[in-house]
């Protein structure tokens, strides 16, 4: 479970990896801080916590930084409104520094997170979006602040980098918003694990997808291994839908199949 793992890390991997980024000079940086707060990354940023990766340590413009034993940090320079060790972590810093550091999904999705749990005020949003590549800044422009969960994140981006756009948390009668509606007729859920374990998930699922077939929507869900790890077979069975309804596909799309 992610809750209780983040809570677990929350305690021991927070402490110790304070410690090295206090003696390699600075403070903890970007995806560690990410971590500590809360917001959404893999489940491989995750771990890396409990084994040797490099800790992200923030040391400033023009910090003085110490060796020290085992010293395998990931050294962040960014000017920021304070300097080092001198305030508490901030989300929209530690964004700055993912999205220079990770690649644009990861950012992205952290990104939408830290902007549902209201980690990231508006000011803090133009604040990112000044501070990270040019190139980057639609990134930005992109990202929502109701996406439920890092796979819902993932799945948008990356069909959005196809061509595909989706309607987010669409209303549907007789059920609660789904995750996405692709044009009109497909609805696509991204079941992230920590929100749907239990029992009675399963028939709730059957419940909605039965509610919604008979208004004439098709179902297709995707779970966190396969939009992370299965990703062809996500956008296969998109594209596949997609066209057995007759939905035109985007040329870099269709280019896919
Ligand atoms: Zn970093
Ligand atoms: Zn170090």
């Amino acid at each position: 479970m992610h809750r209780a793992r983040r809570g677990v890390y929350a305690k021991a991997g927070l402490a110790r990896d304070s410690l090295v980024a206090a003696r390699h000079g600075g403070e903890l940086a970007c995806v560690s801080v990410l971590r500590t707060l809360g917001v959404w990354v893999l489940d491989d940023e995750l771990d890396s916590a409990d084994a040797d990766s490099p800790i992200h340590v923030w040391v400033g413009p023009s910090g003085r930084q110490h060796k020290h034993e085992g010293c395998g940090c990931k050294v962040h320079h960014e000017e920021w409104t304070r300097t080092p060790g001198l305030g508490t972590a901030d989300a929209a810093l530690a964004l700055i520094q993912y999205a220079g550091c990770a690649p644009e999904e990861r950012f992205f999705a952290s990104l939408e997170s830290a902007l549902r749990q209201g980690l990231v005020t508006d000011a803090g949003r133009g604040m990112i979006r000044r501070r990270i590549l040019k190139e980057k800044r639609w990134i930005v422009d992109l990202a929502r602040t109701d996406a439920d969960s890092g796979l819902e994140s993932l799945l948008r981006f990356r069909l959005h980098l196809l061509g595909i756009s989706l309607e987010s948390q669409v209303s549907i009668p007789g059920i609660t918003p789904v995750d996405f509606l692709l044009g009109g007729r497909i609805i696509l859920e991204a079941d992230g694990r920590e929100n749907h374990d239990g029992p009675s998930k399963r028939h709730k699922d059957l419940m909605r997808d039965a509610v919604t077939a008979a208004l004439g929507y098709e179902t297709l869900r995707f779970d966190y291994a396969m939009i992370v790890y299965r990703w062809q077979i996500v956008l296969d069975a998109i594209l596949g839908r997609m066209r057995r309804i007759g939905l035109s596909l985007p040329q870099e799309a269709a280019y896919r199949l």
